[in-house]
């Protein structure tokens, strides 16, 4: 850093407090805003950790500044842009309102001559030591788990003025405004993405590019319906105009990943959508929508009036709450399109259509039944899977017993790239493995014994032709206990019922063909039950089954698709007379690959949401 900057940071400092948001009159809380949710303080606190990570100021100079234009000014209030230039200094970023103004900071005299902070202010985020936060921050940063990286790196983020209107000639502080903070959002975006793109540039001029930054960036994203729950597509240009957009290559691990580039579904969406009362089809780009939960899809204003009246108005709200989780749902770091509005065109677009065992994500091979999908030429594992070598689970079990919690921990571990689509069907197996290695107490202590656990699986469909897949449950057991799974439904194909396979070791699975009520009495009594993407409330020979477990009392987990699955089971369970004893929660398995529904916009994963009963 030059040396006239480090002279700066350090008056800098002197005058305003030990670390960031300690100066005299601060107190700044983004908790204080107004009309701030916590989704997007999480959204803001989570693109200040993918910045972080990503590190700019090893390539961003404090010499360089960045303009940045988010959308048009016309979309400002008083039509202007709330600031326009960035600069990053010594792990801290400042935004300005005008060049005059930043390089006025900039000048010789730097901060030392206080009246080079400028006037009208300057937005500023400073990344600092837990130690030297305030009270409120830490608070704040605790309360809503916001720790982005170890004690290191706290942000805090404030806006500081001149001193020159005040008696005791220090600064003052205050808390953004939303509007403002809207605008740094989609720069904080904007900044993780030109870092790598300033590297491309930079190794073809030379860095002489560097000079040109000021006004150059662009940033344009859907500002008004897609919500800030950082699923905005945000758009970065700056010249040379049509070599680089948007695009940046992800890292290779999924646990350092840093690029946030999602498509949504809604900006991009060509799939009519479906009015949630009458079923009508409509146009993706003009389905309105309820105004204020922005979860259901409606053809026209009557029908929206008519189900407000029947039954929304008491859901809407729920509804509202549901929609907030959406940016915590998101699996962040793969690199592959994490929207799926149609599973045929998605899997295409990966080339995995009509792949391996890939065809069960879609209906064109429906013909087959479910355990009877022709085998993948060759039969090796490369063709199961159908992608490059690396990029499936390697044929080697472990040799250590580890709990995972993750898909970042667990692609790490088996040396999976971020753009291994995987974990689409690993969903299934690793939210069986979840199940019986953390959530189910009885069932983890006994594989921690070197035992064998029985798992009644109940309604497997695809999961019969993904045995391949299931094969890396023995692998993670590696160095425990063992799994018999018997998966038993009406969809398991005559050729394979009564049957056995010992998938590896540490796995069998045998297969049973019927409901579980007409079977059960035949079996032997397991330790756990499992139900994949169960909608029990959608099949009504789920009320016997259920029936089963009570009678059995052993415990049962389940896993849905969305929060309104969840609550419908709630009540099937509750007329059963179960209780949910392990509450509904995100289940860290789920698929990573958002599924876009006709008739709603509420988050839809397959494996979403996990819950027990008798636990
Ligand atoms: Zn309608
Ligand atoms: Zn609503
Ligand atoms: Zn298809």
């Amino acid at each position: 850093m030059d040396w006239h900057l480090k002279e700066v940071f350090g008056l800098f400092q002197q005058q305003f407090g030990l670390g960031p948001g300690n100066g005299p009159s601060s107190g700044t809380s983004l908790l204080k805003v107004d009309a701030l949710s916590t989704g997007f303080i999480k959204a803001i606190f989570g693109a200040l950790a993918v910045l972080w990570r990503s590190n700019p100021w090893k390539r961003l100079k404090p010499s360089h500044l960045l303009g940045i234009k988010v959308d048009k000014d016309s979309d400002w209030p008083d039509a202007r842009q709330p600031f326009v230039v960035a600069q990053l200094i010594d792990h801290a970023i400042y935004f300005f309102r005008s060049e005059a103004d930043a390089q006025g900071m900039m000048g010789i005299h730097g901060l030392g001559n206080m009246k080079s902070i400028p006037l009208k202010g300057l937005l500023r985020v400073t990344y600092g030591l837990e130690a030297e936060l305030s009270p409120v921050n830490r608070k704040m940063i605790k309360t809503l788990g916001l720790e982005i990286a170890g004690a290191k790196a706290y942000p805090v983020i404030d806006v500081v003025y001149s001193p020159k209107d005040i008696a005791d000639g220090f600064p003052s502080f205050r808390n953004p405004t939303v509007e403002e903070l809207h605008w740094f959002y989609a720069a904080l975006r904007a900044l993780t993405q030109i870092h790598p793109l300033l590297q491309q540039a930079d190794g073809v001029q030379g860095g002489a590019m560097f000079k040109d930054l000021t006004k150059n960036l662009e940033i344009s994203w859907p500002s008004e319906d897609t919500g800030l729950q950082g699923n905005a597509t945000v758009r970065v240009t700056f010249p040379p105009k049509d070599e680089h957009e948007e695009q940046v290559n992800p890292p290779p691990k999924l646990a350092e990943v840093v690029s946030e580039n999602r498509n949504t579904a809604e900006s991009e969406s060509k799939v009519p959508r479906q009015c949630t009362l009458c079923g009508i089809e409509v146009p993706a780009d003009r389905a309105p929508r309820c105004s204020r939960c922005k979860a259901v899809i409606y053809c026209s204003h009557a029908c929206q009036k008519k189900h407000w009246k029947e039954t929304h108005k008491v859901s809407c709200e729920l509804y509202k709450a549901m929609m907030e989780r959406e940016e915590e749902l998101e699996i962040k770091g793969f690199s592959f399109v994490c929207v799926m509005e149609h599973s045929c065109n998605w899997l295409e677009s990966m080339g995995l259509h009509g792949k391996g065992m890939w065809r069960r994500l879609c209906t064109c091979f429906k013909q087959y039944p479910f355990g009877l999908l022709p085998p993948a030429e060759g039969g090796s594992m490369a063709r199961v899977w159908a992608v490059e070598h690396g990029k499936y689970p390697p044929d080697s079990p472990l040799q250590e017993y580890l709990v995972l919690s993750s898909w970042a921990e667990y692609y790490e571990l088996r040396g999976l790239p971020a753009d291994s689509p995987v974990a689409l069907i690993l969903s299934f197996p690793l939210s069986l493995y979840s199940i019986v290695t953390s959530l189910c107490v009885p069932t983890k202590t006994m594989l921690s014994k070197g035992r064998e656990v029985i798992v009644h699986y109940l309604g497997p469909e695809g999961e019969l032709d993904w045995l391949p897949a299931f094969s890396e449950i023995g692998y993670l057991l590696g160095g425990s206990g063992s799994l018999h799974v018997m998966m038993i439904g009406p969809e398991v194909p005559i050729a394979l019922a009564g049957g056995m396979t010992a998938v590896n070791p540490k796995l069998r699975v045998t297969f049973v063909r019927g409901l579980y009520q007409e079977e059960a009495n035949a079996l032997p009594t397991p330790h756990v039950v499992v139900a994949l993407n169960s909608q029990l409330e959608a099949h009504s020979s789920w009320t016997g089954a259920l029936e089963v477990i009570k009678a059995q009392a052993v415990p049962a987990f389940f896993t849905d698709y969305a929060e309104p699955c969840c609550v419908n089971a709630k009540q099937m369970l509750r007329a059963t007379g179960l209780q949910i004893t392990h509450p509904v929660s995100a289940n860290p398995f789920r698929s990573p690959v958002r599924n876009q529904i006709a008739d709603t916009n509420l988050p839809w994963y397959s494996n979403g949401f996990v819950f027990g009963v008798n636990t």
